[in-house]
């Protein structure tokens, strides 16, 4: 197969995922704007990719218009931690949904491909599990974590409108669960959270009884399962779900982190926040199928990897 060079606009580009993503297609040969306004993202998490004539960082809210050339946008600008998207709801649902309505037409404007980086959450708290894209879901919206959930959904309803409307051709991802390196240390996540806080020798809080479950994706699965995704034809649309299927308590998370990092830390019991979902998991058949993508990298693979990154930032900042 013959390489194209393309120009590719990655939205939250200097966040945990783009900040992957990007350095993914640069290694790929493409050419990269990664466009941030550096809410949640951090300039240091593309500091590596700075000296390489085919990547450029531009500070710029996708609340605004933009006018770029661009062959395809992946478009995940947006605060993805429960502790940083409720921080201001309002602009989280104006990221959503007016930075889905700047990026679809630019797409519209320039003929380009654009990925939408949509969410687990637009199941909310799943009466069906594991979760599967027919799945209608069962979002509250009118809770604190409606501001990120409504505005995924009502994105990803703006993505099919765009497609049906003025042809855009589109791929939507609902991304589950996912960590890695570069995740910001004070985002709350759960991962983030365990590592930081049985690195410093903090308790770990458990929400609840900790018997919620999720599944972790490490961040290079995740990355492949995008650009494949972004290959496909023009038939292909989407919604795909892209996340392991491994499923675990938040209590086991906990406990594993503990045994890796050889942690003294303690085990406190702290409230389960409103509307946190009870479980999570997704089903991954539609991606086996069409993207013949599955992930590879073990849990403890990946959390091995993530500790590692966040010792050198316990590291630098002692
Ligand atoms: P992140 O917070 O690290 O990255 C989001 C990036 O978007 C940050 O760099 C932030 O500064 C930028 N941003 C926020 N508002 C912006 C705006 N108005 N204009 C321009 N840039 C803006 O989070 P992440 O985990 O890398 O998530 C990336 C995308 O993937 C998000 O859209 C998120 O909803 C989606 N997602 C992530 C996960 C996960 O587990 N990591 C799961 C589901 C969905
Ligand atoms: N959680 C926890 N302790 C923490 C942070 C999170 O028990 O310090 C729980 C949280 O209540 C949720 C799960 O871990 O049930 C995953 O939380 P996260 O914020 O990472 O993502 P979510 O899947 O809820 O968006």
């Amino acid at each position: 197969m013959s390489f194209s060079r393309k120009r590719i606009l990655v939205s939250g580009g200097a966040g945990f995922l783009g900040s992957h993503l990007c350095t993914r297609l640069v290694e790929d040969g493409h050419d990269v704007l990664s466009v941030d306004n550096y809410f949640t993202g951090r300039k240091e998490n593309v500091a590596h990719l700075l000296a390489n004539p085919r990547f450029e960082a531009m500070r710029h809210d996708v609340t605004f218009p933009l006018f770029v050339e661009v062959d395809e946008i992946y478009n995940l600008a947006c605060p993805a931690s429960p502790i940083h998207y409720q921080f201001d709801p309002v602009q989280t649902t104006k990221t959503s949904v007016v930075g889905a309505i700047n990026m679809l037409g630019l797409a519209k404007r320039v003929k380009a491909k654009i990925f939408q980086a949509s969410t687990s959450e637009v199941y909310g708290d799943p009466e069906v599990h594991p979760q599967s894209e027919e799945y209608r879901g069962n979002v509250n919206p009118l809770g604190p974590r409606a501001c990120y959930d409504e505005g995924k959904r009502a994105a990803e309803t703006l993505f099919f409108d765009y497609h049906r409307q003025h042809g855009v051709r589109i791929k939507i991802a609902r991304i589950f669960n996912t960590y890695g390196p570069r995740m910001h240390p004070e985002d709350g996540r759960v991962v983030s959270n365990f590592i930081m806080q049985a690195l410093t020798g903090q308790p770990i809080t458990l929400y609840g009884t900790g018997s919620q479950t999720r599944a972790f994706c490490y961040v290079d699965d995740l990355v492949e399962g995008f650009i494949r995704l972004m290959a496909t034809g023009d038939d292909v649309t989407g919604p795909v779900n892209l996340g392991n299927p491994h499923e675990i308590s938040v209590r086991e998370l906990a406990e594993r982190v503990i045994k890796l990092t050889g942690s003294k830390s303690e085990i406190v019991f702290a409230p389960l926040p409103q509307d946190d979902p009870t479980q999570r998991c997704p089903d991954i058949g539609l991606a086996r199928r069409i993207l013949g993508w599955e992930p590879l990298v073990p849990l403890e693979d990946g959390l091995k990897q993530a500790i590692q990154y966040f010792e050198n930032v316990v590291r630098t900042r002692s």
